[in-house]
């Protein structure tokens, strides 16, 4: 650990625990303030601790702004620590997923499937890849290669 570091930790004690204090007091005095001022009014007497409010809201205050600069490592390590795996086990998990669908989108979209194996070939592949199966046949009658489950040819329309 660095001289710098140990400076800073201390610094952020002091900063909490001077936080704390400010804040307690800063909260105690707006308390006494506004009871003061209610009880002012209730009697018809002049408050005699309205001060307490205008010392204890910028007493309050810095106490606030010093707890936070205090525990501002606890609050990004507590952010850190929650949010980014979350985050990052979302995305990987759906990583899979999506490069799945993309396949399978893929597959359907410019692919033939092999009625022999299975194997997705190349929507312009005469054969199969795998196994050579033949992936398209052959009108009789012009010799236009259509696809294998055709029932008519779609140049001539001749019934296969
Ligand atoms: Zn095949
Ligand atoms: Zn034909």
């Amino acid at each position: 650990m660095t001289q710098n570091e140990t400076k800073h930790q201390k610094a952020k004690r002091i900063f909490k625990i001077l936080g704390i204090i400010f804040t307690i007091a800063g909260l105690a005095l707006a308390i006494t303030g506004f009871a003061s001022i209610f009880i002012a009014m209730n009697n018809e007497e002049k408050p005699s601790l309205f001060w307490c409010c205008f010392v204890g809201f910028p007493v309050l205050a810095v106490g606030l702004w010093m707890l936070m600069l205090g525990f501002r490592k606890e609050f990004m390590q507590y952010a850190k620590n929650e949010s980014v795996p979350v985050f990052n086990d979302a995305a990987q998990q759906a990583q899979p997923g999506i490069s799945a669908i993309a396949d399978a989108v893929r597959e359907k979209s410019d692919s033939v499937v092999c009625p022999n194996c299975g194997n997705p070939c190349p929507q312009d592949a005469k054969f199969c890849e795998k196994c050579g199966y033949a992936l398209y046949k052959s009108c009789p009658d012009c010799g236009e290669q259509v696809s294998l489950d055709a029932q008519f040819c779609k140049k001539c329309g001749k019934k296969l």
